[in-house]
């Protein structure tokens, strides 16, 4: 039987993708040949990475708006690496908002590389909200944020207007909320959260960003030298970004982000609920900066925790542990998750009420 996964990443995707993706490793458009053994130059394969770029471009809204989507590997976390080494000029600065694990990561990526500032942290309070009314310093090259922090359930709401390249980590929330996504320069996503299996970062760039920093950048680092070569300067990680096609279509196919958001409104609005309404939980973030892709919460009470466990192991849910870093739990509501296993989960925390009440003395 199918769980109900959780997992905060690589995580669920919508069944069809599997099954599609299985097929063209078996025989890719009836040709013949397994999509893992044609070259990555061949027609079949330049269509699908063709059709993954333009599709990427048309689901964000930024057709014809002088962007260019590639993608890549080395993951979210090479990313970290190459926004400096496209960005930051000699002797400049970069401006980050450290709001959590992966913001930090990218913050360390980039002060090794050059100066860093911090424009705001939550990392004294354990990163349980997003900072608010910090000023970015005007003579930043770019200022960088990170819109979800999947191990601490916060999420960006608003986003700062700058006169200044934004780039934002948007790993595991891309695709599952409407944006402006014209406000952001760079915008880079590891697939594994919401797009795809792991091996391939899909990165998001205003072109015109690029090539003002004066660097001489590795070729493999320079997202010129990858714009230049539509994506294939190497060979790329040829079945993830087939699988993500397939996810990209699918979220095509049922409405685009528009569509999804109002499930992830629903599933979020649904298990926040019962986080609040049921004395034995307690949620993790503050209220305002709640994820709609990973709700962390605890039980007030350890003690029950063995108990919450079995129940909802046996309710079939998969993936549920909180990240060690928050402890208790962490639901990870990605697309592809659907509304319905949340409604098990939420049952499983109404159940567990239950049956921990104190019987009643009588007389
Ligand atoms: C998972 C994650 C990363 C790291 O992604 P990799 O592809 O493993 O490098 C970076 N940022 C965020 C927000 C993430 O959730």
């Amino acid at each position: 039987m199918k769980k109900h996964n959780y997992s905060a990443g690589p995580c669920i995707l919508p069944q069809e993708v599997f099954e599609k993706s299985a097929q063209a490793i078996l025989n890719f458009n009836n040709s013949g040949l397994s999509l893992l053994e044609i070259s990555h130059r061949s027609k079949d394969f330049v269509a699908v990475m063709d059709e993954a770029r333009a599709i990427v471009l048309e689901l964000l809204g930024l057709e014809g708006k002088g962007y260019q989507a590639l993608f890549l590997a080395g993951g979210a976390s090479l990313e970290f690496l190459m926004v400096p080494y496209n960005l930051l000029k000699e002797g400049g600065k970069a401006a980050y908002l450290d709001t959590g694990t992966w913001a930090a990561a990218a913050i360390k990526e980039a002060q090794s590389f050059g100066n860093t500032t911090i424009v705001a942290s939550s990392k004294e309070e354990n990163y349980n909200h997003i900072p608010k009314g910090y000023t970015v310093p005007a003579d930043a090259d770019y200022f960088h944020c990170t819109s979800n922090n999947t191990i601490f359930g916060t999420q960006m709401k608003e986003f700062p207007s700058l006169d200044m390249p934004i780039v934002c980590d948007m790993s595991s929330d891309i695709f599952s909320r409407q944006l402006d996504f014209s406000k952001f320069d760079i915008i880079y996503a590891g697939a594994q959260k919401n797009m795809g299996p792991a091996g391939t970062t899909l990165v998001v760039i205003k072109e015109e960003v690029l090539g003002k920093n004066g660097r001489n950048i590795p070729s493999m680092l320079d997202y010129a030298k990858h714009i230049k070569a539509e994506s294939m300067y190497n060979t790329p990680p040829v079945f993830p970004i087939y699988a993500s096609l397939l996810t990209l279509q699918w979220l095509k196919n049922l409405g685009g982000i528009a569509a999804i958001e109002k499930i992830n409104n629903a599933k979020a609005a649904l298990l926040y609920a019962e986080i609040d309404r049921n004395p034995l939980f307690k949620g993790a973030a503050a209220v305002e900066d709640r994820s709609n892709m990973n709700a962390t919460f605890l039980l007030n009470d350890e003690v029950h925790a063995a108990t919450f466990d079995a129940m909802w192991k046996a309710a079939g849910i998969s993936g549920l542990p909180g990240h060690r870093s928050v402890g208790g739990y962490r639901a990870s509501m990605y697309n592809a998750l659907p509304l319905e296993s949340v409604q098990v989960l939420v049952d499983v925390m109404k159940e567990l009420e239950k049956s921990i009440q104190i019987p009643a003395l009588s007389n």
